[in-house]
């Protein structure tokens, strides 16, 4: 949550921010103009990647404030097809599929239609009470349409309802953990019950499971979705399983705290920056000898299938990865 006691105009996050090329007088005075409830050039070039929260040193939050200015001002230029996405969103029907008592229910909200073949038809995942279905997505993705009120008007309810299975919860979406982990406290909501992220839970598995791996010998690149801007912590998650995957994670430029936003938000407002976007993002992993890149976020995942194709390098989703790594799937040829 915006905190104005905590800033002391450093301008960083804006400097930092890789959509927009501004200098520190330039940052301060956008930051000074939001903060005192006025437009600024900020809002008419936000992406929405929530990156300035994580670069600020201080904590005070910026995305929040600017994300606040988004929706007072309705900046963003935002489709029609995304307005109908999330309205749609929460009509999805529910369902519980029953696992083992003694295991976690894995939600999986919405994004199991964005996922890739096979990703979760795995041992890893035997087991599990399967939940799915729109009273289980989080909707903080609304972020990436400058807004928040539909988020806050819906997380109790979002809360409640995972509360309601009783068990403690997997998330395969990012949004969802960092709704449950860092935003609901903005909101001031407890969260009532245990849950883990998806990659602690392949870290946890492959760890109990290491005589299963045959390691995998390859350079792997990330793509962190910007959700993860919330929970930047669980990184240290995936750089466990790629060593117990045995996988290189080489450097690169666009990665961690320097990771660039997989464009899906401005695909269609502003395509031509969206690809220029995806095209450094891809050619940036390819640069790096990586011989795939993988993706955590199912829509993510979708919205690089194009560039990747395009450049020519392998996309994989996470758990697609660890099923290679339990001969459950072969190492993917590159697509044609
Ligand atoms: S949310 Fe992303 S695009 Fe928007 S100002 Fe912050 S860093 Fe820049
Ligand atoms: S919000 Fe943070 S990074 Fe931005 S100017 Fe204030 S203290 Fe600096």
């Amino acid at each position: 949550m915006w905190d104005a006691s905590k800033c002391d105009l450093c301008g960083d996050c804006l400097v930092k921010c890789l959509y927009v090329d501004y200098d520190k007088d330039k940052a301060v005075a956008d930051i000074k103009a939001l903060m005192e409830g006025k437009e600024a050039d900020i809002l008419h070039k936000c992406i929405t990647c929530c990156a300035c929260s994580e670069y600020c040193p201080t904590g005070a939050d910026p995305f929040d404030l600017i994300l606040k200015m988004l929706e007072k001002t309705r900046a963003f230029p935002v489709a029609q097809e995304m307005i109908g996405f999330f309205e749609g969103a929460f009509a999805i029907p529910n369902e519980l599929i029953p696992g083992d008592p003694d295991k976690p229910v894995f939600s999986l909200c919405i994004m199991e239609h964005w996922l890739p073949d096979r990703a979760l038809d795995s041992q890893l995942f035997n087991g599990l009470t399967v939940v799915k279905g729109g009273e289980y997505f989080c909707l903080l993705g609304y972020v990436h349409l400058g807004l928040e009120s539909p988020i806050e008007k819906k997380a109790q309810e979002f809360i409640d309802k995972l509360a309601s299975l009783g068990k403690d919860i997997v998330f395969l979406h990012d949004d969802c953990y960092a709704m449950v982990n860092a935003k609901v406290k903005d909101y001031g909501i407890t969260v009532p019950f245990n849950y883990m992220h998806l990659f602690e839970y392949l870290r946890n598995y492959l760890r109990d499971h290491q005589s299963s791996i045959t390691k995998l010998g390859k350079k792997v690149a990330y793509h962190r979705p910007c959700a993860s801007r919330y929970t930047p912590e669980k990184d240290a998650f995936l750089d466990e399983i790629f060593e117990l995957i045995g996988v290189e994670r080489p450097p690169r430029k666009y990665e961690r705290e320097t990771a660039l936003c997989c464009a899906a938000s401005i695909i269609l407002v502003y395509p031509e920056f969206a690809a220029e976007v995806q095209a450094k993002n891809v050619n940036d992993a390819i640069e790096c000898g990586a011989d795939a890149i993988i993706t955590l976020c199912p829509m993510c995942d979708r919205a690089l299938r194009r560039p990747t194709t395009q450049y020519g390098l392998r996309k994989i989703f996470i758990t697609n990865l660890c099923r290679m790594a339990l001969g459950e799937e072969p190492w993917p040829e590159l697509a044609a």
